[in-house]
C-alpha cells in the first residue's frame, strides 16, 4: 500500500488552444497537508477539480493519478465516498437552514437519520456552528458560510479533504479559526489538498506545497525549507523610485541583489546589517525591511508577484 494518498503523473488539460494545466506531477503523503499555490489562473482548481473526478483530464498516454488507490476518470465515486469536497463556491441551499442543509447532504451520502443526526450536532460543535442550527443561510456570515462548507464535507468521515480557496474573502480572525480547525483534521490523520494565493495560509498549514504558473509546478517543496534555501533572507523594500535613486551608490559593489520595479525597488541581502546601512540613508516611510517570504521566491522564480491576475 502507497504511503501518498495522492500521487499525480503528467498531467495536462486544454481548453482550445490554452493549457491550464501543462504536465503536471506531484505526490501528497497520507496524514499531511499540501498546497496548490498560485497566480489567479494558475490552474489549481482545475487540477483539483481533476482529482475529485469534477473536470475531465487530457488523454495522454504517460499520465497517471491515484487518489486513494482510484483513478477519477474512471472511479470518481469511489473517490466521493471516501473524500470531502470544500468548492469555491459555497453552493448552499439559501432557503433551508444550517441544519437542514447537513441534513439534506446526509441523504446524498446514504447515511440514515440515526447516523448522520450525531455526526450533524459534533460537526457543528466543531465548527462553532452550534448556535447558528435553526438559522437560514441567507443569514450567515461569510465566515460562517465557509464553516459550514466545511462542515458539510466532513459528513461523511472522510480520509481526504479537498479545500478550493477556503478562506478567500474571510477576514483575518476568521481564517486564523478556519486554519485552527484544519491542523487539528490533520492531527486527526486526515490528508488535505487545499488551493490558495495566500502564502500565509500556505505557511500556516501546508507541510509541503506546490505552486503553480501557467498550468506548470515552479517550486516545490517545504514552505520554510524552500524560503531558507532559496531565497536571501532579508529584503529593503523601497518604495518609490526616487528613494532608490537616493541609496542607488551605495549598492555598487555590495553583495545586494536588486529587483527594480516600476515604482518599487526589493533589495536583498543575506545580513539584515547590510541593508540597515542602506535604510539610514532613508526617511522613515521610504523603505521597510523585513523577512524575505514566499513570494519573494515566486517573484524571484517567475518574474510576477503571487497575487498578479493574469
Ligand atoms: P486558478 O484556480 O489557479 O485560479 P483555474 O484552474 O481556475 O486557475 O484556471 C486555469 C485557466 O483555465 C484559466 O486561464 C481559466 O480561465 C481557464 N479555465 C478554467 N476553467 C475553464 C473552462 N471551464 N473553460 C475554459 N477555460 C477555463
Amino acid at each position: 500500500m502507497s504511503l501518498n494518498a495522492i500521487d499525480v503523473s503528467n498531467i495536462f488539460k486544454s481548453y482550445d488552444s490554452l493549457k491550464a494545466v501543462d504536465g503536471l506531477s506531484f505526490s501528497v503523503t497520507a496524514g499531511s497537508c499540501f498546497g496548490l499555490l498560485g497566480p489567479n489562473g494558475a490552474g489549481k482548481s482545475t487540477i483539483m477539480k481533476i482529482l475529485y473526478g469534477k473536470a475531465s483530464r487530457d488523454k495522454n498516454k504517460d499520465s497517471a493519478i491515484n487518489v486513494l488507490g482510484f483513478d477519477p476518470s474512471t472511479d470518481e465515486l469511489s473517490i466521493k465516498y471516501l473524500s470531502g469536497v470544500v468548492p469555491q463556491d459555497n453552493n448552499l441551499d439559501e432557503e433551508l437552514n444550517v441544519e437542514q442543509n447537513l441534513l439534506v447532504f446526509s441523504k446524498f451520502y446514504g447515511m440514515a437519520a440515526s447516523k448522520a443526526i450525531p455526526r450533524i450536532n459534533e460537526l457543528l460543535d466543531l465548527l462553532e456552528l452550534n448556535e447558528k442550527r435553526r438559522v437560514r443561510i441567507k443569514e450567515l456570515s461569510g465566515g460562517m458560510k465557509r464553516r459550514l462548507v466545511i462542515a458539510r464535507a466532513l459528513l461523511n468521515n472522510p480520509k481526504l479533504l479537498f479545500l478550493d480557496e477556503p478562506t478567500t474573502g474571510l477576514d483575518p480572525q476568521v481564517r486564523h479559526a478556519i486554519w485552527d480547525k484544519l491542523r487539528f483534521l490533520k492531527k486527526q490523520g486526515m490528508t488535505i489538498l487545499i488551493t490558495t494565493h495566500y502564502m500565509e495560509e500556505a505557511f500556516q498549514i501546508c507541510d509541503q506545497l506546490a505552486i503553480l504558473d501557467k498550468g506548470k509546478k515552479v517550486i516545490e517543496g517545504n514552505p520554510q525549507n524552500l524560503v531558507n534555501s532559496m531565497i536571501e533572507p532579508y529584503v529593503l523594500e523601497i518604495h518609490s523610485r526616487s528613494a532608490y535613486e537616493k541609496i542607488k551608490e551605495f549598492i555598487t559593489g555590495k553583495s545586494i541583489r536588486v529587483d527594480l520595479q516600476e515604482e518599487n525597488a526589493l533589495c536583498y541581502a543575506q545580513t539584515a546589517q547590510e541593508l540597515q546601512t542602506l535604510a539610514a540613508v532613508l526617511q522613515a516611510g521610504e523603505c521597510f525591511l523585513r523577512q524575505a517570504n514566499l513570494e519573494d521566491l515566486f517573484l524571484r522564480t517567475t518574474g510576477r508577484a503571487l497575487n498578479e491576475h493574469q
